[in-house]
C-alpha cells in the first residue's frame, strides 16, 4: 500500500546541498556566527517563522535566545545546521556563507543537544561514543571521562552491567532510563564531541532546580573555550548567558545582558519577575 511513498521518498531532491569551500582541517570558530537580514518560511507555509532577523553569537561566548512558543527559536537552531535555507539574507559563519561551506565540515563542528534527549537502544557505552566521528573505537577510558563530566557515573555505576547494560526497550534485556538520566547522557556525548558550536535547545525543561544548577555547573565547563547558543524558557538558565536575546513575533525586540535587560524595563524585565515571582525590589540585577 505504501510503496510509491518508499519510492517518492527516495526520488527526493536534497534541498540543501553542498557548497564549493572544504575545510579538510576541520571548521573554526574564531569571530562568531551572524545573522543578517535572515527571512524564512517553512515549505509550504504562507507565514514566514523569522523575519528581517539579525543576531550575532560572538566567539567563545554563550547566547540566550528567550521568547514565548512559536516565537521561531528553534527555528534559529535549524538555519544554523542547515536543515533548512532562509528564502532572504544569509548565515555566516567567521563571515562565511553557510551555503558556501561543504556540509560534512559545518556539521561535525556543531553539537547539538535537544529537549527530548537521542536514545541509541544499544549499550551505555555507544550511547556516549556515537558523539565522535570515530564512534565504536574512542577507547573507553575517554568515554568514562566523559561521563563522569556530565555526572553521570552513579547512575552508570547503578545499571546491571555498568557501560555495556544495553538501553531502551527495543532489544530483549534492555533497561529503560528515566528523561532527566537520557539527557545526562547526551551530555556525555557532548563533553566527548568537542566542536566548536553548542546548540542546546530547552535543555533544563525536564530537571527540577537542583539538578539544573548542577547541569549548569557542568555546562559551563563543557562551553569553555566553545561557542554556546542556549535555547530556553527558563529565565534562571537564561540570565547566565553573557548575552540574551528576546525573540518574538519572528523578530528580535530586545538584546543585552542580564542587568542591561532589567534595567530596560521591558519585555525581558516582565517576564523575568513573573517567572521568578517577586517585585523588582526583591531581586538582585
Ligand atoms: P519556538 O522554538 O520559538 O517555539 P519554532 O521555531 O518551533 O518556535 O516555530 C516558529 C514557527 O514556525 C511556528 O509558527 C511554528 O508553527 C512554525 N514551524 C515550526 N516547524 C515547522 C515545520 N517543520 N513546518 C512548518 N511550520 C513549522
Amino acid at each position: 500500500l505504501f510503496l510509491s511513498d518508499l519510492f517518492s521518498f527516495l526520488n527526493l531532491q536534497p534541498a540543501v546541498t553542498d557548497g564549493p569551500v572544504s575545510m579538510p582541517g576541520g571548521l573554526s570558530l574564531t569571530q562568531g556566527i551572524c545573522f543578517s537580514d535572515v527571512t524564512f518560511a517553512y515549505p509550504d507555509s504562507t507565514h514566514p517563522a523569522l523575519r528581517h532577523l539579525n543576531l550575532e553569537l560572538a566567539a567563545g561566548q554563550v547566547t540566550a535566545l528567550v521568547g514565548p512558543n512559536g516565537a521561531g527559536k528553534s527555528t534559529v537552531a535549524k538555519l544554523l545546521c542547515r536543515l533548512y535555507d532562509p528564502q532572504e539574507g544569509r548565515v555566516l559563519w567567521d563571515g562565511m556563507d553557510l551555503r558556501d561551506l561543504r556540509l560534512a565540515d559545518l556539521r561535525q563542528a556543531i553539537t547539538m543537544l535537544f529537549q527530548e534527549p537521542v536514545r541509541y537502544h544499544a549499550t551505555v557505552a555507544e550511547n556516549i561514543a556515537l558523539g565522535e566521528n570515530a564512534g565504536l573505537a574512542v577507547p573507553p577510558e575517554r568515554i568514562a571521562e566523559a561521563a563522569q563530566a556530565a555526572g553521570a557515573e552513579d547512575l552508570i555505576a547503578r545499571l546491571p552491567a555498568g557501560y555495556e547494560t544495553l538501553l531502551g526497550k527495543w532489544f530483549a534485556g534492555g533497561v529503560d532510563l528515566s528523561v532527566g538520566e537520557w539527557q545526562r547522557l547526551a551530555l556525555a556525548r557532548a563533553f566527548l564531541r568537542c566542536a566548536p558550536l553548542l546548540i542546546l535547545d530547552e535543555p533544563t525543561s525536564a530537571m527540577d532546580s537542583w539538578a539544573e544548577t548542577d547541569w549548569m555547573g557542568r555546562f559551563r565547563d563543557l562551553v569553555a573555550g566553545r561557542t554556546a547558543l542556549v535555547i530556553t524558557h527558563r529565565f534562571t538558565t537564561a540570565m547566565r548567558a553573557d548575552v540574551i536575546y528576546v525573540l518574538e513575533g519572528q523578530r528580535i525586540v530586545e538584546s543585552g545582558t542580564h542587568a542591561q535587560l532589567l534595567a530596560l524595563h521591558g519585555r525581558y524585565a516582565a517576564s523575568w519577575y513573573a517567572q521568578v515571582q517577586a517585585t523588582p525590589a526583591e531581586v538582585p540585577a
